[in-house]
């Protein structure tokens, strides 16, 4: 039995690793050998996808993301499982506070502010980044009469509706940003942070329900669906693609195949998948080779690539997946990381980043103090700032040259931050197309292509574009993938 997946990103191996575990006779030591043949394809010439992580001197510098929320059990669970909780690393506690940038200064976000709602009023009635007007309407949530139908509605809509038009645009709208580089009139609540409709549901308002959670000392579990960046974060020392590098070696050797791209799949009569795959092109003399197309025939399909790539595979033989699949938009953003002698930034700094509204006009949609986070990610006296731009709110930055990007970051960075001097060095990453946007009727259209992919015997699809993009539920797309097809194989070859 073969089963191909498309994409050794971290989707892409949690189902490889979930189909070897879930294979009894590779795993029992009967010496029978294995019932399946996994092959993993990426045009990439490493695993981990959008994971990456440069080690520099005493550097460690992550070029996408750079740590998972550990209040959903997946990455932890598969961190342990893989034998790496030795090198998981909480963030550093001294320095878990968040700021928000207001007319060019850093404020503090107020204590207890959760993604969407406060938890804490006196922190709230303090904060300068709200004017009284602000803080009365935040206040009047507990007031407005709550919506209890189950549509749809976009993030900007539910949060002035309860909050207000300031609550929204000075706090949640640059949090939110930060994570989902997304267009906030466009982003489903439902989609995305679920669990707040749900308390304005049943409990009349968002701090009315913050409050009694608290009471009852559950607000951790929040973080389970608000995805927030600077709470309940975990990450691993060596780089997030350590899962990726740790999963690759736990897989028989020869089933990752690097530097070969899926170009093509169909669906033959007896439902066998036909795979056209090309070796990537690595140097001139590739090029000027003939054909390196070949052409492959598997029993199962798991597609863990975007779900555009996804959408272009299934199109000639299964177009109404595809259809569905290419409807989903992606925004790209870049990662810049600026490199500093600690005497070179001339403020105090006791937080691990901050997010910029959308109403500052800045290129910046977020930053983090990588070294005041995880400490062991830079030798001491150094500090290094990693910068967010780009998604729905400057898409051209995605893909802008990094002698462009560079300067107009660091000239934006030194208008919110105090800095003297020039950086080190710095290393600047870029991420086209890589964030999925869950727009309002999200939840519906994921719904379909399950259905629809359901009732496809034998095809399953993975990915950041479904159920969350973080690392977690990236994770547990994996598992849910090799455990349908699994299930599948065992169905079809016992009749
Ligand atoms: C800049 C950035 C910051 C982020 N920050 C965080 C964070 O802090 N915390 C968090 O939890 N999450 C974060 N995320 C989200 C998370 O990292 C991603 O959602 C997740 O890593 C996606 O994994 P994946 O395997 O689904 O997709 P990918 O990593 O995109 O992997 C898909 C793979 O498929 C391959 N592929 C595509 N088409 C083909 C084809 N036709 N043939 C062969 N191969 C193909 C690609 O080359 C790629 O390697 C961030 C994402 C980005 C981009």
């Amino acid at each position: 039995m073969k089963i191909a997946i498309v994409g050794a990103g971290i989707s892409g191996l949690s189902a490889a690793y979930r189909l070897q575990q879930l294979d009894s006779n590779f795993n029992s030591g009967s010496g029978s050998g294995s019932d399946l043949t996994i092959d993993i394809f990426d045009r990439r010439n490493r695993v981990g996808g959008v994971l990456e992580t440069i080690n520099r001197d005493d550097y460690e510098i992550e070029l996408s993301a750079d740590n998972f929320i550990s209040t959903i059990p997946w990455g932890l669970q598969l961190c342990k499982e893989l034998g790496l909780s030795d090198n998981l690393v909480q963030t550093n506690s001294e320095h878990r506070r968040t700021y928000v940038v207001r007319r060019n200064r850093l404020h503090l976000l107020p204590d207890g502010f959760l993604m969407m709602a406060p938890t804490k009023l006196f922190p709230m009635a303090t904060t300068p980044i709200l004017s009284i007007f602000g803080k009365l309407r935040a206040g009047l949530e507990l007031f407005i009469p709550s919506r209890r139908d189950d549509i749809d509605e976009s993030m900007s809509n539910f949060v002035r509706r309860r909050l207000g038009r300031e609550v929204f645009e000075r706090l949640v709208e640059p949090l939110v940003s930060g994570v989902y580089a997304a267009d906030m009139d466009k982003l489903s609540v439902l989609a995305t942070l679920p669990r707040f409709r749900e308390m304005e549901r049943d409990h009349g308002s968002l701090i009315w329900a913050m409050k009694k959670q608290l009471a009852a000392n559950r607000v951790a579990n929040l973080a389970e669906q608000s995805g927030a960046r600077y709470s309940f974060f975990v990450t691993l020392k060596g780089g997030l693609c350590t899962i990726c590098e740790s999963i690759e070696s736990k897989l028989r050797s020869g089933s990752v195949k690097l530097g070969e791209s899926v170009e093509a799949i169909s669906l033959r009569k007896d439902g066998k998948w036909i795979l056209k795959t090309e070796k990537s092109k690595k140097s001139k003399i590739d090029e000027g080779r003939e054909n390196s197309e070949t052409e492959i025939i598997y029993d199962a399909v798991i597609l863990a690539c975007s779900a555009y790539e996804a959408g272009k595979l299934l199109k000639d033989d299964l177009q109404d997946i595809s259809l569905r699949l290419s409807s989903i938009e992606h925004e790209g953003t870049a990662i810049v990381t600026f490199v500093f002698n600690s005497d070179q930034i001339k403020q105090r700094i006791n937080g691990m980043g901050f997010v910029v509204p959308k109403k500052e006009k800045s290129v910046i949609l977020a930053g983090s103090f990588s070294n005041l986070k995880y400490p062991h990610r830079a030798p001491a006296g150094k500090q290094v700032i990693r910068i967010f731009a780009g998604g729905a709110r400057n898409p051209l930055m995605a893909e802008m040259d990094d002698s462009e990007l560079e300067p107009i970051l660091l000239k934006e960075l030194r208008r919110i931050i105090k800095i003297e001097g020039e950086p080190l060095f710095s290393v600047t990453a870029h991420w086209p197309r890589t964030m999925p946007q869950y727009y309002v009727g999200h939840r519906d259209l994921v719904r379909e292509i399950e259905q629809l992919v359901q009732s496809q015997v034998l095809l399953a699809i993975a990915g950041n574009a479904f159920h969350g993009i973080g690392i977690p539920n990236c994770i547990k797309s994996g598992f849910d993938a090799a455990e349908k097809i699994h299930k599948e194989l065992a169905t079809v070859y016992k009749n």
